[in-house]
């Protein structure tokens, strides 16, 4: 069922893959589409980095049955790792900078690290993310992008082109795959 977004006004499928899910819209799914929502979120983050980081503590604070320090600690280390190496790998994919990789993928790091631990196969964790890597499942060299509105790269770095895989079976590959993490 198409679904208008309330902010750019744009009709797309009423689909996770559009919208996020939330209890407390009568359809299920936030007006704004993700798009929008991750826009908002990036522009918010680089306006106000000050007052997002005091969102995130304060949200914490409200909410501390959501992880002890310690494992909140290893999540946000987790999360950073990801962060870095998803920006720095497209910015070297379209040897460009300056927008953030959120935004150019339409998704956000929380949805990668999700996306990646429902794949985790025979003991592949966090704990581990040393002995695994990243996989474009159809390779980068596949795809023909000089810029992140091509559909090329959207196709390329969508969630259902990454897969976790262990390090061993990714490089007896011949080492055409590209690795992430
Ligand atoms: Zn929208």
């Amino acid at each position: 069922m198409p679904k208008h977004c309330t902010k750019c006004q744009i009709e797309k499928p009423a689909t996770r893959e559009f919208y996020y899910a939330g209890k407390k819209w009568s359809d299920g799914f936030h007006p704004h589409c993700k798009t929008c929502q991750i826009a908002y979120a990036v522009a918010y983050k680089r306006r106000h980095p000050e007052k997002a980081r005091a969102n995130r503590k304060a949200w914490r604070q409200r909410n501390p049955e959501n992880g002890r320090s310690q494992q909140r600690r290893r999540r946000a280390t987790v999360e950073g790792a990801l962060h870095n190496r998803m920006a720095t790998r497209i910015n070297a994919a379209l040897r460009k900078k300056g927008r953030g990789w959120e935004l150019l993928v339409g998704y956000t790091v929380d949805d990668l690290k999700a996306h990646l631990e429902r794949q985790f196969t025979g003991g592949m964790g966090w704990h581990n993310r040393s002995e695994w890597h990243v996989d474009h499942i159809v390779p980068v060299s596949h795809f023909k992008f000089s810029s992140f509105d091509d559909p090329d790269f959207k196709a390329c770095w969508a969630l259902s082109n990454l897969r976790p895989l262990w390090s061993k079976q990714n490089c007896s590959k011949g080492g055409r795959r590209e690795l992430l993490l």
